[in-house]
């Protein structure tokens, strides 16, 4: 393993999470270092979207610790004002299950608006880094277009997009596939292959069990708001210890 795998960027320590009596997170620790790929598998309703919410600041925990290296350290408790959590959000950026594109904005324009209008880099150089990003997923030609006339593979890849554009540190994926067509998924899954061959952090919440076998260093897979096994990928999907990860890969088979 190369030295900068071993850099640690994320630690998650003893996350808790319920919504009203529905205990969806009962401490939940995990740790991802620079370079890292890491799927969260797991049953539906596990609480694998919740979890990796909570690492962007979008879902506030009742209880547990997420620090970045370098910060920010939140540690939540009951009442912690929503802000606290938001620190979070400039360490990583998400690509959620639908492509949650501005529809009256253009590929360019959704790429763009939160680095010039967040972020308030420079427009030049902003406008250079999405033609540059655009052209690497194939739709260099889109640029001017609205998202309606994409397929929904497109969309996603600008969703893609509009998540590098703001330069973080670990990218978090949540069940990037899951909207689209069948002959959509394979253009989707391959441009967040090159992303983890070239080294990003990522978190990815998937199904796509083959998928994760291909891309991911490390798996975890939750059970009813707990994680139950968290290995290498090719150990735990491959020859998982648990009883329940077994039954659940059984299931899928
Ligand atoms: P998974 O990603 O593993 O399918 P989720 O984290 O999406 O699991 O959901 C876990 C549980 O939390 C489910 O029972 C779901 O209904 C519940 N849940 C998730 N988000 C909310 C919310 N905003 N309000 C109420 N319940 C929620």
């Amino acid at each position: 393993m190369s030295p900068k795998a071993l850099t640690p960027l994320l630690n998650v320590t003893d996350l808790h999470k319920s919504f009203g009596t529905n205990k969806v997170l009962r401490g939940i620790d995990f740790s991802v270092r620079s370079g890292e790929v890491l799927a969260l598998i797991g049953p539906s309703g596990s609480g694998k979207t919740t979890a990796l919410r909570c690492l962007n600041g979008l879902e506030s925990p009742d209880s547990g610790v997420v620090s970045f290296a370098g910060g920010p350290e939140v540690a939540f408790q009951p009442g912690l004002p929503a802000k606290k959590a938001q620190v979070l959000r400039d360490r990583s950026a998400m690509v959620f299950q639908g492509h949650h594109l501005f529809p009256h904005l253009t590929v360019l324009q959704n790429v763009t608006i939160g680095p010039l209008q967040v972020q308030r880099r420079p427009r030049e150089e902003v406008m250079a880094r999405a033609n540059e990003l655009l052209e690497r997923v194939g739709l260099e030609q889109k640029s001017s277009d609205y998202p309606s006339s994409l397929s929904g593979g497109q969309q996603q890849r600008v969703g893609i997009v509009r998540a590098l554009m703001l330069q973080p540190d670990l990218l978090l994926f949540d069940e990037p596939t899951s909207a689209l067509d069948p002959e959509l998924v394979g253009e989707v899954l391959s441009v967040i292959k090159e992303l983890a061959q070239e080294g990003w952090s990522m978190v990815l919440v998937t199904h796509e069990l083959a998928f994760a076998r291909d891309v991911a260093d490390t798996v975890v897979f939750m059970d009813d708001g707990v994680v139950v096994e968290h290995g290498p990928a090719a150990q735990v999907l491959g020859n998982p210890t648990h009883e329940r990860t077994k039954a659940f890969m059984q299931r899928l088979l």
